[in-house]
């Protein structure tokens, strides 16, 4: 079992954890001081309590639905049929969103990257008092108009599904901005040509083809040609991008989903490749109707398990200032000054780091909350 949701507040205080993952790396048995707001301070004078134990700041899921509850689906059987399927099973609701929030600070989140669809999960977050980017999710090849009441908080489902008029507005809006991307062969052949299995599913959807101007690009060069790639677009997914669309989405960064990818399509992104041009990257769990928790942890340990020639250290990374940069949120660093959240897990003292992502469903418990 994962650890209570939250401390309570409480009097300002030092640990001295038997690790900790730092600015510096992983470091053995440093100080950090805490106030009674969680946020992180100069530990002098304080009084030191030990815990035994991996300290880290609160994991960031940088793409998550809370609203969308367990879905029964086909496994690998691609994602115009995912999608057809999800849309027969139960519908996104407020209360699978609350129960989602309650889950993801159960498993050590700090912060999320949310899309919502009725709003309802901003409502759970702001109840919670956590820290997210929360942005509402728009679709429609054939819906040419932005519109005003989530234009300040705008993603488009992803380039096959949306009319590029809505890509533009959300990359023209202060901030980070989102959108799945790539997920899925059937994603390039409708942008290439206009063919594919996207193509009667639109059709079948009572979508307006002629509405959709066919780029007959990648949608690597189809987003690039918009002008929209740098560091504020988090392009989730990746699945299928190689070669020389990698280095056209080298300006933006990524959020790996791989748990959903091998549901859905049975496919790895690649991974080396976006490192080796120094793409930065990010975790998210997607929606329970693709992935079976929201632990942000489950979802780095099924990245150590599909990548193993890659160091750790980069999925702690990605688990924490990682998906902090990606959501321009003020956590995922153990820096004074912030409230990333304390989460202690409890790994064992040797190779804590190895420990952490193979597979085990560490006990972890928060000393501080995270502010949102
Ligand atoms: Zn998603």
């Amino acid at each position: 079992m994962l650890g209570a949701p939250r401390a309570p507040t409480q009097e300002p205080r030092a640990y001295r954890p038997t690790w900790a993952w730092t600015d510096e790396g992983l470091v053995r048995a440093p100080v950090f001081g805490v106030d009674e707001r969680g946020i992180l301070c100069d530990p002098r004078g304080l009084p030191v309590e030990d815990r035994r134990g991996l300290l880290v700041p609160g994991f960031v899921n940088a793409h998550t639905h809370l609203e969308l509850g367990p879905v029964p689906t086909a496994k690998q059987a691609g994602f115009v049929s995912w999608v057809a399927q999800f849309r027969a099973g139960a519908p996104p609701s407020a209360a699978q969103a609350g129960r989602g929030v309650f889950q993801a600070i159960r498993a050590g989140t700090a912060a999320l990257g949310e899309i919502t669809n009725n709003g309802w999960s901003q409502g759970a977050l702001t109840a919670a008092r956590m820290p997210a980017r929360v942005w509402h999710e728009v679709f429609g090849i054939d819906c040419v108009d932005v519109p005003g009441d989530v234009s300040g908080r705008l993603t488009p489902h992803a380039p096959h599904s949306t009319h590029p008029n809505m890509i533009k507005a959300a990359a023209a809006l202060p901030g980070p901005w989102s959108i799945h991307f790539d997920e899925d062969p059937e994603e390039a052949a409708w942008l290439a040509s206009g063919t594919g299995a996207w193509r009667p599913f639109l059709q079948r959807s009572g979508r307006d083809l002629s509405a959709f101007p066919i780029p007959g690009l990648s949608p690597a060069a189809y987003l690039a040609s918009m002008g929209v790639l740098d560091r504020r677009a988090l392009l989730v997914h990746a699945t299928c991008t190689r070669g020389a669309d990698l280095d056209l989405i080298a300006a933006a960064r990524v959020c790996l989903c791989v748990r959903s990818n091998e549901h859905i399509t049975g496919r790895l992104p690649d991974v080396p490749g976006m490192l080796d041009r120094g793409i930065p990257l990010a975790v998210g769990t997607d929606s329970l109707a693709s992935t079976p928790d929201l632990d942000p942890l489950a979802e780095a340990a099924a990245l150590r398990r599909a990548f193993p020639q890659i160091a750790v250290e980069v999925w702690l990374h990605a688990l924490t200032a990682g998906g902090a940069d990606a959501l321009d949120l003020p956590v995922g660093r153990l820096t004074n000054g912030l409230a990333p959240g304390l989460l202690l897990v409890d790994v064992p003292d040797e190779d804590p780091l190895g420990a952490l992502f193979d597979g085990t469903v560490w006990p972890r418990r928060w000393l501080a909350c995270p502010e949102a």
